[in-house]
């Protein structure tokens, strides 16, 4: 019997993302539970304006792009740094390309924290994913991972802020770390393993 908050080993799922770094992840992710894994693109969606004011209304306004014949997994995820008060947070990718690249973006970040009094470069990843079943089972789970920024970035791995985030625990930023060690601990892994657990119907 087909559940309607489950989906099955086989399902053809749409990763609801235009972010190749992230589908990359997700690919990954996934890749033990024989899904068939197709993207925006591949549906023909367009990226979607993320006007939502948190990671949970963007993540839904992105699964919500795809139609309702396929089931479809969003991500909106973004640093938070502590003593910007959660900046960039939902602005990430946005904040990047105002900065002209990645690298000019871990600069401003970098010395933002570093003319703050407490110098405090305590920083975050966070998550949000949803997955929609069908039009009336949408469901949202959240993950993060706590860490710090440094300066100069390090590695060639990963995507986005990657280069200048060490996860706690560690020594190395998530640049320098194999994509498979990263992808295994950072915040997509720890919402998606949240996902799994709840709607993959035999786990
Ligand atoms: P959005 O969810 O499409 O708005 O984009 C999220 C942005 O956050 C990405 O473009 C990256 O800038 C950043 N981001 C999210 N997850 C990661 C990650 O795992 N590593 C590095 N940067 C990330």
């Amino acid at each position: 019997m087909q559940l309607s908050n489950k989906f099955y080993r086989g399902d053809k799922i749409v990763i609801a993302s235009h972010n190749e770094g992230k589908i990359n992840e997700f690919k990954t992710l996934l890749a033990d539970y024989n899904l068939q894994i197709v993207t925006s693109n591949d549906v023909g969606i367009n990226d979607v304006k993320e006007t939502g004011k948190s990671f949970q209304e963007n993540s839904l306004i992105k699964v919500k792009s795809i139609p309702n014949k396929y089931i479809a997994i969003s991500d909106d995820s973004g640093l938070s740094v502590n003593s910007l008060g959660g900046k960039p947070g939902i602005y990430s990718s946005r904040f990047q390309k105002n900065c002209g690249g990645w690298f000019e973006a871990m600069e401003r970040i970098y010395s933002d924290v570093k003319a703050k009094k407490n110098k405090d470069f305590s920083a975050k990843f966070i998550c949000c994913l949803s997955i929609k079943l069908s039009e009336n089972h949408i469901y949202s789970y959240s993950g993060e991972i706590e860490g710090k920024i440094i300066w100069p970035p390090k590695g060639k791995n990963g995507f986005g802020y990657d280069p200048f985030f060490i996860p706690n625990g560690y020594d190395l930023t998530f640049a320098e770390m194999n994509h498979s060690d990263k992808i295994l601990i950072d915040h997509r892994s720890v919402a998606l393993k949240k996902l799994i657990k709840l709607h993959l119907s035999d786990s």
